[in-house]
């Protein structure tokens, strides 16, 4: 069978809707797959081993719209409505990594999107506290968060510029939307010690993944990591 009319065959059975779920030992033997070729793809920072027990756990599957969940295993971004993604596999493992984190962490997420970074971090950290602006994404992710059992992930819906104050100070503040600058509000929530990881840059222009370190004497260093494209943070600031 050539590729188009695989891909045509493919694209009829979405079309009208049947295209039949794989069963839970095809998911989870395609997740390790994916698992495997983000390590491979992450070069010389591989992920640590509670990062890959965490992927090798979350069934990315069920964080995509139904009809993409036969692709939830490849290392790509994928739609998830209201002109939002979820992030590549790659640039998950990349960005947990950075954390560091330690099983006792609290750690804030700005975009919550799908849910599933906030389901990796909360595999790995005692709680994940995670702030979406779009209230129907926000409401779907409460509702996995639910039924998937998490309930060491707290969500809210708002702008995560300004953070979450009553539940500050954090040990590790991960931002998933590309923003103009460190915001001040997440800095201040930051633990002295802690590690934020935010995409910075112009919406459409190259984007770096920087690593912001708030030292013990609350002094802050900051390191480029790699480019990456994210949407942008929304919001009033
Ligand atoms: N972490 C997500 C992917 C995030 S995509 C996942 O695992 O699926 C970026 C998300 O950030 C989008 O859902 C977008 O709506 C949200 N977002 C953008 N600006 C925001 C803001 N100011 N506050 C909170 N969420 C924001």
């Amino acid at each position: 069978m050539n590729r188009q009319f695989a891909a045509a065959t493919f694209g009829a059975l979405i079309y009208f809707g049947c295209v039949i779920p794989l069963s839970a030992a095809e998911y989870e033997a395609l997740r390790q797959k994916m698992v495997r070729e983000v390590i491979a793809a992450s070069g010389n920072s591989p992920p640590g081993a509670s990062i890959v027990a965490a992927m090798e756990k979350v069934e990315r599957h069920r964080f995509v719209p139904a009809w993409l969940s036969i692709f939830a295993y490849r290392n790509h971004p994928l739609p998830i409505g209201h002109g939002q993604t979820i992030s590549q596999p790659l640039i998950v493992a990349r960005m947990t990594e950075l954390l560091k984190l330690k099983k006792d962490d609290k750690v804030l997420e700005i975009g919550t999107g799908s849910g599933y970074q906030a389901a990796v971090l909360a595999e790995i950290a005692k709680s994940v506290y995670t702030i979406e602006i779009i209230e129907p994404l926000a409401n779907e992710a409460a509702r996995r968060f639910q039924s998937l059992g998490y309930d060491n992930v707290k969500t809210r819906i708002g702008d995560g510029y300004y953070g979450w104050p009553e539940a500050a100070p954090f040990d590790a503040i991960l931002v998933t939307a590309a923003a103009s600058h460190v915001p001040p509000p997440l800095l201040k929530q930051l633990k002295p010690g802690g590690r934020m990881v935010v995409p910075l840059g112009a919406p459409f222009m190259t984007q770096y993944l920087m690593l912001v370190e708030k030292q013990p004497d609350g002094s802050v260093t900051t390191r480029q990591i790699v480019p990456v494209r994210f949407v942008p943070l929304r919001g009033g600031h």
